[in-house]
């Protein structure tokens, strides 16, 4: 079934709605649910400045409205040592967890002291390196500048994706300007070598490998793969000493093989973009432990609610797979 932008909202909302109202009936207990963020905006306003790709747009603001909820609730923020370590069954618990390696991800830092919540920053170690901006950010930039629109930006980044990030950042270069991955400012530049060594010795910070520069790893071969993320998990070592355990998947892709590198890398947690809650106890296996599910949190929608949907227990997926909707069809 092709599903429609109005449908897709529709169906959207009353997912939303069932979720919520099946909550009170929710055993909450043994769970471990897993969030996504990119960066850190200090205002609406900056989300809108067109510096770079809003993604999800979330402030500081909603982010400590998020924490401030799941502490209400009873939910244990944990680290990636804690879940290796074995998290009592009987609870329940958040991970946080950071894509990119964004220098504005200095922002969490306050609201993660304020609520001793620990979190994991995934680094795309080149991107650090080499102090380039994220190629989907310049072209979302220079998209605007043209005058082009979101859905035409949309479908460009679609596109890109399909390709290994060394032939994008190529193509970038020469279709916009030889300087096009210069980040502009604060905003969208990655950690400094510097910050991220002082940023991973703080002790709610781990680091986590988001491959050596941004690699959708099915796009490159088994053996290419196998090199980008042992590469982050070197690069991460030289700048700050410490080792990552967990890998995001850059765009949630991976496969078997994929995942049976990362563990011969010895990584041995793994997260995908796929919303829905992780139960207890986690098996230590392949797949398992290496696509643990992980909702996306948005700034376009209220923070209290999204909270409320994912703890509840059903999932997105699972909900349109019992309306003969094609599950692949990405919600934002
Ligand atoms: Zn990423």
């Amino acid at each position: 079934m092709i599903v429609q932008p109005q449908l897709k909202k529709a169906l959207l909302s009353f997912y939303r709605m069932l979720a919520s109202a099946l909550l009170p009936l929710t055993k909450e207990q043994g769970a471990l649910i897993c969030f996504l963020f990119h960066s850190l905006f200090e205002s609406r306003a900056e989300v809108q400045s067109g510096v770079l790709d809003p993604q999800q747009g979330v402030t500081v603001e909603m982010f400590r409205a998020f924490l401030s909820h799941f502490q209400e609730q009873g939910y244990g923020f944990v680290s990636p040592r804690q879940i290796l370590e074995g998290l009592p069954p009987g609870g329940k618990y958040v991970l946080l967890t950071f894509d990119d390696g964004y220098g504005n991800n200095l922002r969490a830092l306050p609201a993660m002291e304020e609520f001793n919540a620990p979190a994991v920053f995934f680094i795309s170690s080149d991107h650090v390196r080499e102090g380039k901006a994220f190629w989907w950010d310049a072209a979302f930039r220079e998209g605007r500048k043209r005058g082009k629109t979101e859905a035409e930006i949309r479908r460009t980044v679609a596109g890109y994706k399909r390709r290994k990030t060394e032939d994008v950042e190529c193509d970038l270069k020469k279709e916009l300007r030889k300087d096009a991955l210069r980040p502009v400012g604060d905003l969208d530049r990655p950690f400094t070598p510097a910050e991220l060594r002082e940023f991973a010795g703080h002790r709610l910070v781990s680091l986590g490998n988001h491959t050596k520069n941004h690699a959708i790893l099915t796009n490159y071969s088994l053996a290419e793969a196998r090199k980008q993320i042992q590469g982050g998990q070197d690069a991460i070592q030289q700048i700050t000493g410490k080792i990552p355990e967990m890998i995001s998947y850059p765009n949630g892709n991976s496969s078997p093989e994929i995942q049976e590198a990362a563990r011969e890398s010895g990584l041995r947690l793994g997260v995908v973009v796929r919303g829905g809650k992780n139960r207890l106890p986690l098996k230590f296996e392949v797949p398992e432990a290496m696509t643990l599910k992980r909702f996306i949190l948005w700034g376009d929608y209220g923070i209290d609610a999204q909270c409320r949907v994912s703890r509840a227990n059903i999932s997105l997926n699972r909900f349109l797979e019992s309306l003969k909707v094609r599950a692949s069809i990405a919600f934002r």
